[in-house]
């Protein structure tokens, strides 16, 4: 999983709950929201311009 693209920072986890999705606990960032943590961790991977 990369690091937070706002703040840079490595204290990132995956929330799991109805959908899952990446959080910064350092600057409070959500990635996109998916139905599976794999989906989350990719669209936090890729997000931001980033080609998949
Ligand atoms: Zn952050």
């Amino acid at each position: 999983m990369k690091s937070c693209p706002f703040c840079n920072s490595r204290n990132v986890r995956l929330i799991e709950l109805v959908n899952s999705y990446v959080h910064c606990r350092k600057c409070d960032a959500c990635g996109p929201e998916r139905a599976t943590r794999e989906a989350a961790i990719t669209a936090w991977n890729t997000r931001a311009g980033e080609k998949a």
